[in-house]
């Protein structure tokens, strides 16, 4: 797809994970010219840079998990991905261990279904989770998180563990991506705010900045996180698809001595928070499952509330202590906001070839897009250049395809 006289053969737009994972999933199999523009002074100041980067697998739909892995994989082996001998970001092997509660036989049909799809699991019973995690309670009652008033916990749940998972630290990552994708060639650019974006008989011509600079190419990827519906309308083309800047908020809080033991990422379903260390095990990081907290929406990305709630960070300090009885029930805690770009439709995202021709979308990623990056970045690259790769993903591009049918769900939040 090589143009007769172009500037770039490919232009992606924003330079958050999803674009970085496109600009050098395409340059690390092709010798195209790849631009990646990116409005902000560097990397990580769209949702990537508030993003917890949990590593999981386990998704409602096979197609999603198989993505998961795939991303995952690529984490898992971040110096083989990327090329880098030294990357700024260590994949952290912590497990993920998934709570239902009083859910039946979750846990045991999941570990089966996770097996089926190449995922390592296992399912642990109270004893084992105290061996293995002696801080936790587990408790299959939900906790009162408006007063915070305790019950007689009581155990005798199964709970999921994804022995290979984990989490990573996202900018590093994503830098670590600037410097692979430089090293195969990519022009990246930040600083580069793209004010227009230009189509000629119904095909892709390139992109013009605020600052006057036209670059022509023949195909140009939105991948630009809560700001993807700015590109829509630049193009004036209406997108089928309800894609809403989201405000999340998100905790952390010092781990104090006395929570003993190893702490994996951690999804409680019962209290409907996930949490997982940082700062080299430090701090705990602290954010919601639930689909009453992702209900936000901002009408200027670039204009919202970057302070926590007080009313969240009381009720999940709540569920927090009720999980991890160690922690205080109460108290003053720290936090932040980042944006989730949630298509209303279905909560999956939206990834390919759109009618137009030569412009492509990889665009409404929830709370998922991080683990999901790498993978992304090969449905992207594959339809772009044709080439098949390593660490590629085979999961059919019709998955998350712009023109498919909304999903089938009974549950909208993150953990969808
Ligand atoms: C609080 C929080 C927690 C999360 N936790 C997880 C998690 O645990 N696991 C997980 O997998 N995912 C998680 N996510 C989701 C994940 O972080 C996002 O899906 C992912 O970062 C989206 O990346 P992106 O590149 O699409 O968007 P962004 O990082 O927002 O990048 C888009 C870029 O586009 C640029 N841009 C926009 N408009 C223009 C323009 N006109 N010209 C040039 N550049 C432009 C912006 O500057 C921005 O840098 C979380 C997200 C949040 C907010």
């Amino acid at each position: 797809m090589r143009s007769t006289n172009p500037l770039a053969d490919v232009v992606i737009i924003g330079g958050g994970i999803i674009g970085l994972a496109i600009a050098y999933q395409v340059a690390r199999r092709s010798d195209l010219r790849v631009v990646l523009l990116d409005k902000g002074n560097g990397v990580g100041e769209g949702s990537t840079g508030a993003s917890s980067a949990v590593l999981r697998h386990r998704y409602s739909f096979d197609e999603m998990v198989a993505l998961a892995r795939d991303g995952v994989d690529a984490y898992r082996e971040w110096p083989a991905f990327t090329g880098l001998t030294h990357p700024r970001a260590v994949f952290e092997a912590a497990g993920v261990l998934w709570m239902p509660g009083d859910d039946g036989d979750w846990a045991s049909v999941e570990h089966r279904r996770m097996q089926s799809l190449g995922v390592p699991s296992e399912v642990l019973d109270d004893r084992a989770l105290a061996k293995r995690f002696p801080a936790f309670s587990p408790c299959r009652h939900a906790p009162d998180v408006q007063t915070g008033i305790e019950h007689g916990c009581e155990g005798g749940s199964k709970h999921l563990f994804e022995s290979t998972g984990g989490f990573i630290d996202p900018v590093a990552a994503a830098e670590d991506l600037v410097e692979a994708s430089l090293r195969e060639g990519v022009d990246v650019r930040y600083g580069a705010n793209v004010a227009q974006v230009r189509q000629l008989a119904g095909r892709m011509a390139g992109v013009t900045l605020n600052d006057g600079t036209a670059i022509d190419a023949p195909c140009v990827v939105n991948a630009a996180g809560p700001w993807c519906n700015d590109i829509f309308r630049m193009l004036e083309i209406e997108c089928p698809w309800t894609l809403a800047p989201t405000r999340i908020q998100v905790l952390y809080l010092d781990r104090p001595p006395e929570l003993i033991g190893a702490i994996p990422v951690s999804i409680d379903m019962v209290g409907g928070v996930y949490f997982r260390l940082q700062n080299r095990g430090q701090q705990l990081v602290v954010g919601s499952t639930l689909s009453s907290d992702e209900r936000e929406q901002v009408a200027n990305p670039d204009e919202f509330d970057r302070f926590v709630d007080a009313e969240f960070s009381r009720s999940r300090l709540h569920a927090l202590h009720h999980r991890l009885p160690a922690l205080p029930y109460k108290g003053s805690v720290r936090g932040y906001c980042g944006l989730y770009t949630i298509n209303r439709e279905d909560v999956h995202p939206i990834v390919g070839r759109t009618p137009v021709e030569g412009f492509l979308v990889a665009i409404g990623f929830s709370g998922h897009g991080f683990k999901l990056a790498p993978a992304v970045g090969s449905l992207i690259a594959q339809s772009i250049t044709g080439q098949r790769l390593d660490f590629d993903t085979a999961v059919s591009p019709a998955f998350l395809s712009f023109d498919r049918q909304p999903l089938a769900l009974s549950d909208k939040s993150v953990l969808a």
